[in-house]
């Protein structure tokens, strides 16, 4: 697997063990990362991987969110960390239990790695210019995490989307995410109007996938809601209502949605 150009100076490419997209914009003062990998292994792989595309050392690294498979592979770079506001207390306190629960052998194989804090952050929309073009971090809402952000690279209509698209499988629902909000920051990444949009995992889609997409996890925010409407708890929820995806991969979606939906003095 190697770089694809999926439009004017933007390149992608899927990466290391967990198959993760990272991304590239180059301009005129530079070149500007989108995630780095599991590890810093992966990370400096991902720096010869650069210098074989033929691009200096970025002059930005942005993170899209604080799974580790997205930005473990900082500890490789250096210069300006772009990331969501609540990135640095994410990585302090939950990245490594969000490990622990989803593959125990590799939390323990990577125990100790440092992950840079952000030295920016962003809780609504930022922009980095290169001289030529203007690449715009924007926060749409929580989904994925509490703490997604997309890349945007207006001139070109390419949008990288971290883990709030996916496309080699089903969108991930963990113990961070936000289903009932989920829809609607898709919403919003549609009406950025980009052409093409590169997910987290797997192949970039267009905005007729992202919208199909858009409808499936707004019939998991329906689904939670109907199955707390009728007072079921969530195993029960995952056999009696119809789901758009494997309900086994829907567990933490009604588990984190019942909660939400739950009176604060429940
Ligand atoms: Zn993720």
């Amino acid at each position: 697997m190697s770089w694809e150009e999926v439009a004017d100076r933007c390149f992608r490419r899927r990466h290391g063990r967990f198959d993760v997209t990272v991304g590239v914009v180059t301009g005129r003062l530079g070149t500007v990362l989108v995630d780095t990998g599991a590890s810093p292994a992966e990370g400096w792989e991902l720096r010869a991987e650069l210098r074989a595309l033929g691009v200096g050392e970025p002059v930005a690294v942005v993170t899209t969110h604080g799974h580790f498979d997205h930005c473990f592979g900082n500890a490789a770079f250096t210069g300006l960390f772009w990331g969501h506001a609540g990135l640095p207390e994410y990585l302090r306190r939950e990245v490594w239990i969000t490990m622990a629960a989803d593959d125990p052998d590799w939390a323990r194989s990577v125990a100790g790695t440092e992950v840079p804090a952000p030295t920016q952050t962003v809780s609504g929309t930022a922009v980095i210019d290169l001289g030529d073009r203007l690449v715009e971090i924007h926060h749409l809402g929580r989904g994925h995490t509490g703490h997604d952000l997309v890349v945007q690279v207006p001139d070109a209509g390419v949008l990288f989307a971290g883990d709030l698209v996916e496309e080699s499988g089903p969108p991930a629902y963990g113990g961070d995410s936000f289903p009932l909000d989920w829809p609607l920051t898709l919403t919003r990444l549609l009406d950025l109007r980009p052409e093409v949009i590169v997910p987290g995992h797997g192949e970039p889609v267009d905005r007729a996938f992202t919208a199909r997409q858009r409808d499936a996890v707004a019939a998991v925010a329906h689904g939670v809601r109907e199955t707390f409407d009728a007072g079921l708890d969530p195993v029960q929820a995952l056999t009696a209502h119809d789901w758009p995806y494997d309900p086994l991969r829907l567990l933490q979606a009604v588990r984190r949605g019942h909660a939400q939906l739950a009176p604060p003095w429940e």
